[in-house]
């Protein structure tokens, strides 16, 4: 089936197309499910569910299983985790949901979580063992940069690399779909975190009729294929999505077009793309329905309160990271009788 989509790349301005990598110090400036499972929300998976489903992937070393369980503890306050296996509607989540949080005291909240995942990435950087895979899906303006910018700020930039994934390239859309996802995904000690990412597949290709339904509906089972292999493989998926309201986006691209310091993230396709608001809810909440897995669960975060959403999320990587407890490697032999020479 050839994909249209290359013809179509002007529907959205594309600084660059295909996909730009930025250390954390740029972005600071700038199962298919085997059956429906039983596991509750931010409950991680029996080893039961995993030697099952390790075993039918190929090449997946048995070494593997049991070693790298994926770790997804109990969300932030407010955030609403998917629970596999489950119809989820988007229309259900309130986007004004603070989760019981004052926003007067959520600055030194925001930035003791900060420390804890700055604290947390450096043994994990040094382990050298497992990787951490932080996906960000939204509508337009839905916070996704800003996000990015305030949860990692301090984080150190070597230990991280986010991916922001535009228009594909003719190269990209020369191969599976997958492709540049997989090729940018988190080596071992790494944090990565994907600014959009492998849903867009099955969210703007899919609005937008770039591949036929036949295509699309197919890709749910290959992307959470995609998510197991990488979670077996020692990677701990962080998948998050953006959830603001129709008036909030109305705001945030009027402020967009009032202030000209904003204007270059102004672009005149978002307009086009919001009539398109309804058919974008209903591909998020197909997405958010089909790929919710036990090792790689949605997780909606409410998100027209920037300060509870930016809190949230925090609050949520830095358990993650507590509960995956990495640890600084053990040092060499001997090294309590050394002295460095002068
Ligand atoms: P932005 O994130 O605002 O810089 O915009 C990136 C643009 O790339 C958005 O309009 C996305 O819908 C578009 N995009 C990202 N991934 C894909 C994809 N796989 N196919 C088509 N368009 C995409
Ligand atoms: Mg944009």
């Amino acid at each position: 089936m050839a994909r249209k989509h290359g013809k179509d790349g002007k529907h959205a301005r594309n600084h660059g197309k295909g996909s730009s990598a930025a250390s954390l110090s740029q972005a600071q400036s700038a199962t298919r499910m085997q059956k429906p499972n039983r596991v509750r929300p931010g409950q991680p998976p029996s080893s039961a569910l995993w030697a099952r489903a390790a075993s039918e992937i190929a090449g997946v070393a048995p070494s593997l299983i049991g070693s790298h369980l994926p770790i997804s503890p109990k969300a932030a306050q407010g955030i609403v985790t998917v629970a596999p296996g489950e119809t989820f509607d988007l229309g259900s989540v309130d986007a004004d949901a603070t989760g019981g949080f004052e926003k007067g005291a959520v600055k030194e909240l925001l930035q003791a979580e900060r420390v804890r995942i700055r604290t947390l990435q450096e043994r994990l950087y040094a382990e050298h063992r497992r990787s951490v895979l932080v996906v960000f899906q939204a509508i337009d303006t839905g916070g996704k940069d800003g996000t990015i910018r305030s949860v990692f700020e301090g984080i150190n930039p070597q230990g991280c690399r986010v991916w922001s994934f535009k228009v594909p390239s003719s190269e990209e859309l020369d191969h599976d779909f997958l492709w540049r996802y997989h090729a940018r995904t988190p080596g071992r000690g790494m944090i990565g975190v994907f600014n959009r990412s492998h849903y867009e597949d099955v969210l703007v290709v899919r609005v937008k009729k770039l591949v036929s339904e036949e295509v699309w509906q197919e890709r749910y089972g290959l992307i959470n294929d995609f998510e197991r292999l990488l979670s077996l493989s020692g990677t701990t998926i962080l998948k998050f999505f953006l959830h603001i309201s129709k008036d909030e986006q109305k705001e945030r691209l009027e402020a967009r077009l009032a202030d000209p310091e904003k204007h270059w993230k102004f672009d005149k396709a978002d307009l086009v793309e919001r009539r398109s608001w309804d058919s974008y809810q209903q591909a998020f909440s197909d997405a958010l329905t089909r790929c919710s897995t036990p090792y790689a669960p949605w997780h909606v975060v409410p998100a027209n309160r920037k300060w509870y959403r930016n809190l949230a999320i925090a609050r949520t990587i830095a358990d993650t990271l507590e509960a995956m407890d990495p640890h600084f490697p053990e040092a060499d032999e001997g090294l309590a009788g050394l002295t460095v020479p002068d």
